[in-house]
């Protein structure tokens, strides 16, 4: 072999420029191996068209970890956050929603659709508050394993029992609630106003195949408010320069440690010897040695097609053909020579800063799902937009704007076609649709990217297209997440860890998975198993 590295880490996306960056800071040598030219994976900017600069996959951020941003020093490399402020929700009838960080505004515009959602919309901030901090400790966490006897892992069962009995008696019941219910169901115990409860449930369906009528997705309308609590910073906000910036941070912090980053260079194997990982196998045959091998790629990935046939066993591997991806998001990034006027709210104005959510109806949101169910596009998909630009006038000539569309559903299997051939009516149906809110859209735009499922899958190694590297359902998270009995980095392989969205905590710009692999590899080289 060439050259031997004490760690490989395959992918460079932040989780894998995450966990780079802890092992260096602790001593190793480190080797990052990212497919693409450029890095940052999902969380990534770039120049699609000349002057514009996308935050081609994610948009926003919110639950990156504050100990990841303090211990690698984030700001020091460049990471700047910036607020985006509340979310609008037109309405066909001409009327709006409009959601803002001050509370005492958003409480007075809820009073305007239904005084009793304006009460009742204290109270459920308090709730969420309350779930927030009980779930909050667990992104941090290295997953129980109730599998084994593991005596570690029993006590932070038992610790997390404890946390659950000093919660008040309704936030233990809300709390078992979220787990099982649906997003809509949960919110109809809470509010009356439709519009409210839709533009509210759309968090509950980000990433899933599910519907906002289907039981599990309260918890991950949970997963995604946890982000709305910690005042100004922990909000949703902007990355300036992109969500690749935030990557480019993490890379910064990396380099600084020692971490050597290839772009480029696509592991074609992870080499194996007697159930060890040993190292990865380039292109052209190189092969770089490597003490621990870490993965960023998904499961399927990692280990179906990068894993030597027959250096796992059969039921692993049938666990693994299990875990969902079920793609169900695409994005539609459109250049504009102006701003789009909505209908609701004409001329520019702050409603623009923040995201503007078509979700107009809980009904027109499960219809949207109805489509999807049935191998079809949505004909009127829910879409989450920003325009960054706004807030960041770097990314846009002077005068010209980005703007980005988040959007559900767009099933991976389409029952007739393919993606190739819907991708433009697709991408039709996507302006139309926005166009019935905001008349002159289809006049501005300059240019328009849509990236469908098939690409995400293409282009980024997305198995299927699933946005988080594998559903965020329930069967599939904390120590389920990927795979019962390896949800702890670890793999079959010895000296082979998955370090990405695939592994608890899940998807989102967090590093969270990122750090706990890493951390979890180190203990295992103090423990002597490493060699
Ligand atoms: C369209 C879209 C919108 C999203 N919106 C948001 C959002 O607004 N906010 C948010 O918080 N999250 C969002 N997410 C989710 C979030 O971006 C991801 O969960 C996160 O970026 C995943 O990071 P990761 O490092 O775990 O994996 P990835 O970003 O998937 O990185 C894995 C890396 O491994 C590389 N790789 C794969 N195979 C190989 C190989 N054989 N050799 C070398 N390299 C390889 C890939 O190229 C990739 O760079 C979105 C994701 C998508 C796709």
């Amino acid at each position: 072999m060439a050259r031997s590295y004490d760690a490989i880490v395959i992918g460079g996306g932040h989780n894998g420029l995450v966990s780079a960056a802890y092992l260096a800071r602790a001593g190793k040598q480190v080797l990052v191996l990212e497919r693409r030219h450029v890095l940052g994976g999902a969380a990534v900017t770039e120049e699609v068209f000349p002057g514009f600069r996308f935050s081609v996959c994610s948009y926003v951020v919110s639950l990156l970890r504050p100990e990841i941003i303090r211990e690698l020093d984030l700001p020091r490399h460049g990471l700047e956050i910036l607020p985006l402020d509340g979310t609008l929700t037109p309405m066909p009838d001409g009327d709006h929603l409009w959601r803002v960080n001050d509370h005492a505004r958003t409480r007075r515009e809820i009073y305007r659709h239904s005084p009793t959602d304006a009460e009742a919309y204290d109270e459920y901030a308090k709730a969420m508050v309350e779930m927030a901090r009980f779930v909050k400790p667990i992104l941090s966490m290295v997953p129980p394993d109730p599998f084994s006897l593991d005596l570690a892992g029993f006590g932070r069962l038992l610790d997390l029992g404890r946390r659950f009995r000093r919660l008040s008696r309704p936030g233990q019941h809300r709390l078992l609630q979220l787990m099982t219910m649906s997003a809509a169901d949960m919110l109809d115990q809470w509010f009356e106003t439709d519009v409210l409860k839709a533009t509210m449930s759309a968090s509950g369906i980000i990433g899933t195949f599910l519907g906002v009528r289907s039981p599990g997705t309260a918890y991950v309308l949970l997963h995604h408010y946890m982000g709305e609590i910690d005042g100004a910073f922990r909000s949703w906000g902007f990355s300036r320069g992109g969500t690749g910036a935030i990557s480019l941070a993490i890379a910064g912090a990396a380099r600084e440690a020692g971490v050597e980053i290839r772009t480029q260079s696509p592991v074609e194997r992870i080499r194996t010897r007697n159930g060890r990982a040993t190292g990865v196998v380039l292109p052209g045959g190189e092969e770089v040695g490597g003490t621990v091998v870490l993965s960023s790629a998904d499961p399927n990935v990692t280990f179906l097609r990068l894993c030597e046939p027959g250096s796992l066993g059969p039921e692993f591997l049938e666990e693994v053909r299990r875990y969902k991806f079920r793609g169900s998001s695409a994005k539609v990034n459109l250049a504009l020579d102006a701003l789009p006027d909505f209908t609701c709210l004409p001329g520019p104005g702050p409603h623009l800063r923040g995201a503007i959510s078509i979700s107009p109806s809980v009904e027109y949101m499960e219809r949207a799902y109805d489509d999807a169910k049935y191998g079809e596009f949505s004909r009127h998909p829910y879409i989450d937009v920003v325009i960054p630009s706004l807030t960041d006038p770097s990314v846009a000539p002077p005068g010209k704007h980005v703007l980005s569309c988040f959007v559900q559903y767009a099933p991976y299997k389409l029952r007739e076609g393919t993606w190739d051939e819907k991708r433009e009516a697709f991408g039709d149906t996507v302006v139309d649709t926005l166009a019935a809110y905001a008349p002159n859209l289809k006049r501005i735009i300059l240019h328009r990217q849509v990236l469908t499922p098939l690409d995400l899958e293409r282009e980024w190694s997305l198995t299927e297209g699933n946005i988080f590297q594998g559903e965020l359902s329930l069967e599939q998270l904390f120590f389920l997440r990927p795979v019962p009995g390896w949800a702890r980095y670890r793999t079959p392989l010895r000296n082979l860890y998955l370090c990405g969205s695939a592994t608890h905590p899940g998807g989102g710009i967090m590093g969270a998975p990122g750090r706990l692999a890493a951390l979890e590899v180190l203990k295992d080289w103090d423990r002597g198993t490493v060699a």
